[in-house]
């Protein structure tokens, strides 16, 4: 069986043929126009591949709620050509498949939970620390979408003694995204983060945030695994030391063998960055309607 997956990005667009064992069989990357110019592209590679179902791993925020009558929509998001854009409608009127439709992250997660380092796990987190930060959940084995969908790269950051930025959010300034995200070292430090490579206090400082954000999701949702993706994630020096924070954060209160086992707990993406397109093929297997 043939399933076409998009992994929807503010930059770009990769749309994939795959099959049932997430398999990727044919690929294809556009930047992201505006949908005048970008959709006709990514319709016109699917219309003649014979898919199965659709599955679309999106940036958002979108509407994930079946009983909304914007259902399928990208809503209140800062690319404002795609503001309030139906884009599960537009590709059902010009595919006519089923559609699979959740948040990017949620599409990563479901990746790693199908075929990468969280397969048969009921609770996991996915955290992307990239040009934002944005994580997807699965609670009791399903993706959790509740009254929109989580947006944990806005929460609040207790920030760290002798810090003075003020934060990148332009809703929240010193928010985990506000501190953390790639923009934000940038405007921290002043160069990009890449070049900033063997720059030790860089990644103190970045592992204190990220540690400090993975504790308040360890407390809250009592994650099974935490995944961390992303290209602010490249820099693996960082995982030991959110290891070590994390574990003198929560200074000893949750005893659990995931915890004596860190290593195994706290990990890079396992899919060579292709979690998000394969947990969109996912998406297009679960689609039903
Ligand atoms: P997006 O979030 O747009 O999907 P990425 O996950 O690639 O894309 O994130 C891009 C951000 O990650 C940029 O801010 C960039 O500076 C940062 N970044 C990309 N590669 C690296 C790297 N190797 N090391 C550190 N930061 C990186
Ligand atoms: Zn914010």
């Amino acid at each position: 069986m043939i399933y076409g997956g998009i992994e929807a990005g503010g930059t770009k667009m990769i749309c994939v043929i795959g099959d049932e064992n997430g398999r990727i069989l044919d690929r294809m990357q556009i930047p992201t126009k505006t949908p005048e110019e970008t959709m006709p592209l990514m319709t016109d590679y699917f219309k003649d591949k014979d898919i199965k179902a659709l599955g679309i791993a999106c940036f958002g925020p979108i509407d994930l709620n079946r009983d909304s009558k914007t259902y399928g929509y990208i809503t209140s998001t800062p690319k404002l050509a795609w503001k309030n854009y139906d884009i599960v409608g537009a590709f059902k009127k010009e595919l006519g498949v089923p559609i699979g439709f959740d948040t990017d992250v949620n599409g990563s997660l479901l990746g790693e939970i199908t075929w990468g380092c969280a397969k048969d796990l009921t609770d996991a987190l996915y955290l992307t620390i990239g040009t934002g930060v944005g994580g997807g959940v699965m609670a009791g084995g399903k993706l959790l979408h509740g009254m929109l969908h989580p947006e944990l790269g806005h929460i609040k950051m207790a920030v760290a003694d002798g810090d003075t930025y003020k934060g990148k959010c332009p809703y929240h300034g010193t928010c985990f995204e506000g501190m953390a995200a790639g923009p934000a070292i940038e405007d921290r430090w002043g160069k990009k983060a890449v070049e900033l490579a063997d720059d030790d206090k860089v990644w103190d400082l970045e592992s204190t945030y990220i540690a400090q954000a993975l504790c308040t999701y360890i407390l809250t949702l009592s994650p099974q695994i935490i995944i961390l993706g992303g290209g602010v994630m490249h820099q693996k020096q960082l995982f030991p030391l959110i290891r070590k924070k994390v574990l003198e954060q929560l200074n000893g209160y949750i005893v659990t063998k995931e915890l004596k086992d860190i290593d195994n707990y706290i990990v890079p993406a396992s899919l060579n960055d292709d979690q998000g397109i394969m947990g969109s093929i996912k998406l297009a297997m679960d689609a039903d309607i």
